[in-house]
């Protein structure tokens, strides 16, 4: 099999990518190693940003006949006491809320926005295996479908297969790793009645919990315990635990109680960030989570994933027309990697602090936490750097699809 692009990867990133190519009939296809776009509790908050990429492609508009909740707030409170708030309506762009729905419900609209242009082609069950190199650069990848070894030769291949990323490896890309000095404990619970739509992060002295109104009528919430503590936080039994959330944020003991009846009810998160320094490689890009994988904090993943597509396609059209019939080389990507990890930097910093904010566990850290929040949510620029996480390259709406 011959084609323009080969994409690894049917995750945000990837599938945004298939569909902006197929658009500019460009022949592409997408190898997903799942044989289903079924994912278990991973991003499910779109931010403003992406949500209007997607609404320009037409997506969104599938997306509502299943239905979202708008999320527009981000709260901040140290026990009862507010210390900082978000509101995006009060942001100056014409999308005013992020949404939160399951992600393959995203991805399955995107997949069928795709599948309306012949120059797209989605093969699920493909597990990409290895790459097909000649005079050591990348032209084409080799994969598993239906127990059978196939290989597909394309002038560029885009790695997009998420923080495990085996492309990364097989191209032998230097990556820094770096692990967090805790560990984060999720579960899922019924919404309590007259709960406020938003994001809400809770903290009190060195605990905290994070709080995302999850579709159709549930609350994810995290909750960090510390780097391998996981065995001697579960040695003291579910009631200690359900103690300890519900001590940050009582609302959530009756939901608790009733739901969390076992271990099996949370899921351990092993936190770490990982950066590639140069995305691309003669014949291969990276973009999404296998080029930069981020903290959770403030759902940021899913935004840049696809942000980094909808930035990318334009030099992959050029790429492909001033390189006929050979592999892109590397630099055609300098200008493009370079806006994307300024871009990547803010965000990653901007987690850092919160990470190191929330992180707070003395009494005079817990101090200047609460002075530099309150501090933060006064300050005037606030929304100008609050636009520039949640809205990324569309901030300041100059973007054509
Ligand atoms: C618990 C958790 C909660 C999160 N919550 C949020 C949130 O609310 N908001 C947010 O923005 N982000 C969130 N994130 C981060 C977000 O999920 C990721 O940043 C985002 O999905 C990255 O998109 P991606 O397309 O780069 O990679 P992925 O979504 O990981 O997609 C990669 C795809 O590649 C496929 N694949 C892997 N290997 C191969 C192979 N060899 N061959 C073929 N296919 C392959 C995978 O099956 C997968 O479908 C969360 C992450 C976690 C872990």
């Amino acid at each position: 099999m011959k084609n323009d692009v080969t994409i690894v990867g049917g995750g945000p990133a990837g599938m945004l990518m298939g569909l902006l190519l197929a658009k500019e009939n460009i022949k592409v296809v997408v190898l997903e190693k799942n044989n289903s776009l079924k994912r278990d509790f991973r991003g499910e908050t779109i931010a403003p940003g992406s949500v209007y990429i997607l609404k320009m492609l037409g997506v969104y508009q599938e997306l509502e006949k299943h239905g979202f909740i708008k999320v527009n707030k981000i709260k901040m409170y140290d026990q009862e006491k507010n210390l900082f708030n978000v509101d995006f309506n009060r942001f100056n762009h014409p999308q005013k809320y992020g949404i939160d729905m399951p992600q393959p419900v995203v991805l399955e609209a995107i997949k069928r926005q795709a599948m309306k242009y012949p120059s797209f082609q989605y093969i699920n069950g493909a597990n990409c295996t290895d790459l097909i190199k000649e005079n050591g650069k990348v032209v084409g990848v080799q994969y598993k479908h239906e127990g059978e070894i196939k290989k597909i030769h394309s002038q560029l291949v885009i790695g997009a297969e998420g923080r495990f990323s085996q492309l990364r490896s097989l191209a032998e890309y230097d990556v820094k790793k770096e692990e967090f000095s805790r560990d984060l404990i999720w579960f899922k619970v019924p919404k309590p009645l007259n709960w406020e739509e938003g994001n809400l992060i809770k903290v009190y002295k060195n605990d905290h919990v994070i709080i995302l109104p999850t579709y159709p009528n549930y609350l994810r919430v995290g909750t960090y315990i510390s780097l391998g503590d996981n065995a001697n936080t579960k040695s003291k039994g579910l009631d200690s635990f359900i103690e300890k959330v519900s001590r940050i944020e009582p609302r959530l003991l009756t939901p608790m109680k009733d739901h969390i009846t076992s271990w099996k009810d949370t899921t351990l998160l092993k936190i770490f960030t990982a950066h590639v320094d140069k995305w691309a490689k003669d014949g291969i890009i990276l973009i999404g989570d296998s080029a930069h994988t981020l903290s959770p904090i403030l759902g940021q993943g899913v935004n840049i994933a696809m942000q980094d597509a909808y930035e990318l396609t334009p030099y992959v059209v050029k790429g492909l027309s001033a390189y006929q019939n050979s592999p892109i080389p590397a630099s055609h990507f300098d200008e493009f990697v370079s806006k994307r990890k300024q871009q990547i930097s803010f965000v990653s910093s901007f987690q850092a602090r919160q990470e190191q904010n929330l992180a707070a566990s003395s009494p005079v850290e817990c101090a200047i936490r609460k002075w530099k929040m309150k501090m933060l949510d006064r300050t005037p620029f606030k929304y100008t750097v609050m636009k520039k996480l949640q809205y990324g390259i569309v901030a300041n709406n100059k973007v054509e699809v």
